[in-house]
């Protein structure tokens, strides 16, 4: 379908037909439309635009990849139709590794989300594999991760992430950084830090502080986390929509 560029709702159009294409090459799932539009309706009440809670959240998350041993980026079906690109470049700037994770997880669209990756300039890109471990406290179909990839990770980026998923792995002592459009989300509760935008904004966003951050030194990025406090921050988010809105 050819979207004009003159309609109103052009980048909401846009981001549905990479969506239905994803559908279409087999790696977005029915669900995943679902979940999208669960997004969509918060990303109107916030105006669709990246708030100054959005900004200073990915700011702070760049801080903590950045400071990271292990980082790993959690990838899925609608992160990669909708930033395939983006991807690989904040994994290349913070130096972190890519894993596909999915929630309706086969092999076929593991490898085929892999493909995208690599096409889209990913020199590695991890999925469960044959010597899987499993994340304590998860049905064993969602519970899996590559040995060498989240399994080992201290810092795990989770797009549009569902809850369990989120509260097993700060269970297991992980720093969570979430992108999730629901600040009421139990992602969005559970993280470590939650980013409350569109991930098509905050994947860019997120590469230019990265830019911006790559040599400050360890003090300072320490800094930037220890003085932020998710749940403050997600609180104004949510009184952002009461009042604003
Ligand atoms: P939870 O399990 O965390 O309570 P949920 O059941 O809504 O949340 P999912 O159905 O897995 O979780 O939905 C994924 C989440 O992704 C939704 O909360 C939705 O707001 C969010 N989301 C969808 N599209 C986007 C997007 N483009 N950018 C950021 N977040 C998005």
């Amino acid at each position: 379908m050819k979207i004009p560029r003159s309609h109103p709702r052009y980048k909401s159009l846009i981001q549905r037909q990479l969506l239905i294409n994803g559908l279409r090459d087999g790696f977005v799932t029915e669900a995943g439309l679902i979940a999208h539009g669960r997004g969509e309706a918060f990303d109107y009440l916030l105006g669709e635009r990246t708030t100054e809670e959005g900004e200073i959240a990915e700011r702070v998350a760049i801080a903590m990849l950045l400071l990271s041993k292990n980082p790993v980026i959690s990838v899925n079906g609608n992160t990669v139709a909708l930033v395939p690109r983006g991807i690989v470049e904040l994994a290349d700037i913070t130096n972190s590794k890519i894993e596909v994770n999915l929630f309706h997880g086969s092999r076929e669209r593991e490898e085929l989300i892999k493909k995208i990756l690599r096409e889209n300039g990913a020199k590695e890109v991890l999925i469960s594999g044959e010597k899987y471990k499993l994340i304590p406290g998860l049905d064993s179909e969602r519970a899996r991760v590559n040995p060498d990839g989240i399994w080992i990770s201290d810092t795990v980026l989770v797009p549009l992430e569902d809850g369990d998923r989120t509260e097993s792995l700060v269970r297991m002592r992980k720093n969570v950084i979430s992108i999730d459009l629901n600040p009421l989300s139990r992602t969005s509760q559970y993280a470590t830090i939650s980013i409350v935008d569109n991930i098509v904004r905050a994947i860019p966003n997120m590469i230019e502080f990265a830019k911006e951050m790559k040599n400050c030194d360890k003090e300072e990025l320490n800094s930037i986390v220890s003085k932020f406090d998710n749940k403050k921050n997600l609180e104004k988010i949510i009184r952002r929509i009461r009042t604003e809105f």
